[in-house]
């Protein structure tokens, strides 16, 4: 092992070597938690459903110290095949312990785990693959028609492994394509995680890019670990070795908002999902792994939820489940605790932020106020994980009171907060601050509200309407599955809310009747103009509104008085 020193004198200025070593400069390094995970929770479970096959799911388990063992082999065949310290390393593939094997093995060796997300647009995927020089494509068997068809466009990629066992190898036309589970066998699992500079990087994620081509954000190995200590934290995702963990979140999401990393550091059971993530199978996967804690976008939750309804279902260890990536509407967190008995921890965050900024969980002065002040507060967003900062500030770039009523464009800064992107010249950054491109409020306890992200704000009259709080407003209706506020031109106030709905199955509801329900809710200029029926909602890959394709969908909506 080689021995570390600490890279960045420049911040102690004047004060000599004897005199700043006070303490041991061991790097932060990704390879710390598998090692830690395998050392001492050496037989806690790794459980997988996986898809191979003929479609069938099947259910793989094995511990900390086999991920350990089988990481360090990956990391020994990928030397073999010439991989080298910063290269990319790409994945297409799902929840499951083949990736997050890759998780390990790639990133502890000091190449960059690029997870790219499949269900992005094919050129999208393409774009950028080839805007990050991958060199190996790691894939599960779900993906390599896609990749197929793609091959002949990525110019980089000197291979592709399908993450798999010989047996269920396809035939398909990729020059280089290995195998997963072969490469493996043919190395031993003898090998150190090296160290080196903590500021080394580890990861890649793209922005999904709703406007203009994605970007990239490199993690390094202290931001994963600094993110990993505070996401874990107790006002956060309170992790400890007792807990069973589902992330729903996929791991091509934001790293799983961070569980393949905070797990393995609190010693807890994992539990993958695979591609099955509707309410049937993943009601299942609950019941049989004793899950307790899970994450995920409100769609998803959506679906279990529904399900669950349908069946007259309920669950024997399930306790909390943090949800974010869009808001989540206080019905959905209402109906989490009252017909379900589980705690919804309502999180915010962005591919720029690894992803976690803040987290919500109540205070003890909370405890005595009504369900529905509670309920208020627990529609926020919450307040900083320890290690962030956020600050909301006007256009000229001067902070804003924290009274829960002033509101403008939220900062936020901290170790784990993008400062370049991938192969960018200009940095985001306004005086230190990364500008998150959302609108917010922040209270005097320090618990900050999304109003919007603020290109979806509603500009009417020179007010701003929040289109969150009029969705989460009709999401409170009994006939509405889900809902979304857009801004539609108006001749005389510039543009005035619309509200698009998808109705649940069986009912009958018109679109008075719910814009009726906002009366003595909001204030009455706030009032969506009309209402609008459709099939289904338009999402983007990660499962959020995508709200340009509903606004061009709508473009020519004539308002009843425009
Ligand atoms: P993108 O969709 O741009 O790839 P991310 O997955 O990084 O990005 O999403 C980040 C954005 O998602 C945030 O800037 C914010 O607008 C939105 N978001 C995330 N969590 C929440 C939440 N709990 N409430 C409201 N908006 C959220």
């Amino acid at each position: 092992m080689s021995a570390y020193k600490s890279s960045d004198a420049s911040l102690n200025p004047g004060i000599d070597a004897s005199t700043r070593a006070g303490m041991m400069q061991r790097p932060l390094l990704i390879s710390s938690l598998i090692e830690h995970a395998a050392k001492n929770f050496g037989d806690t479970e790794i459980v997988s459903r996986i898809v191979e096959g003929n479609g069938i799911s099947v259910t793989h388990r094995y511990t900390y110290r086999d991920a350990n063992r089988r990481a360090k082999k990956l990391a020994n065949a990928l030397k073999h095949l010439g991989v080298t310290k910063g290269d990319r390393i790409a994945t297409l593939a799902w929840n499951g312990y083949r990736h997050f094997e890759i998780y390990y093995g790639v990133s502890g060796m000091g190449a960059i785990t690029h997870t790219v997300n499949p269900r992005l647009f094919p050129e999208q995927i393409a774009y950028i693959i080839n805007h990050a020089e991958d060199t190996f494509l790691f894939v599960d068997l779900t993906f390599v028609p896609l990749i197929e068809t793609l091959m002949p466009g990525l110019e980089s990629i000197k291979g592709v492994v399908v993450m798999t066992d010989r047996a269920h190898m396809p035939f398909a036309k990729i020059p280089n394509l290995l195998c997963y589970e072969d490469l493996l066998a043919a190395e031993v699992d003898d090998f150190e995680w090296p160290l080196f500079d903590e500021s080394t990087p580890s990861g890649l994620c793209y922005t999904s890019g709703t406007t203009g081509n994605p970007k990239g954000v490199v993690y390094t190995h202290r931001s994963t670990i600094c993110h990993t200590y505070a996401a874990m934290s107790p006002d956060a995702f309170c992790l400890d070795s007792r807990q069973v963990v589902l992330p729903v979140v996929p791991m091509f999401h934001v790293n799983a908002w961070g569980t393949p990393f905070m797990c393995p550091a609190a010693g807890c059971k994992i539990v993958f999902p695979g591609a099955a993530l509707d309410g049937a199978s993943l009601y299942q996967l609950f019941e049989q792994e004793g899950v307790t804690l899970s994450a995920g976008v409100p769609t998803v939750w959506l679906g279990l939820l529904n399900y669950m309804k349908t069946h007259h279902l309920k669950f024997s260890t399930f306790k909390e489940t943090v949800v974010g990536g869009s808001a989540c509407p206080p019905a959905m967190i209402e109906s989490f605790e009252r017909d379900f008995d589980v705690t919804v921890i309502h999180a915010w965050g962005m591919t720029e932020l690894s992803p976690l900024g803040s987290m919500n969980r109540l205070r003890t002065k909370h405890l005595q106020l009504s369900i529905g002040e509670q309920l208020a507060i627990k529609a926020k967003q919450g307040t900083p994980i320890f290690g962030l900062e956020l600050e909301i500030m006007n256009a000229d770039g001067k902070p804003l009171p924290h009274d829960g009523l002033a509101f403008g464009d939220l900062m936020a800064r901290g170790p784990w907060v993008v400062e370049h992107y991938f192969k960018e010249e200009m940095s985001p950054l306004r005086d230190g601050w990364f500008p998150t491109g959302d609108v917010a409020t922040i209270d005097a306890d320090g618990y900050m509200q999304i109003t919007d992200r603020s290109k979806d704000v509603i500009k009417s009259g020179g007010e701003w309407i929040s289109s969150i709080e009029l969705e989460n407003i009709a999401m409170a209706h009994p006939a509405v599955l889900e809902a979304a506020v857009i801004g539609v031109a108006h001749p005389k106030w510039d543009e005035r809310p619309l509200l698009v709905v998808v109705k649940k199955p069986g009912v009958t509801v018109d679109a008075e009747e719910l814009l009726n329900f906002y009366d003595g809710k909001i204030a009455k200029w706030m009032r969506p103009d009309a209402a609008a029926f459709v099939l289904q909602l338009p999402h983007t890959a990660t499962g959020k509104l995508l709200k340009t394709k509903l606004r061009e969908d709508f473009k020519s909506y004539k308002l009843p008085d425009a």
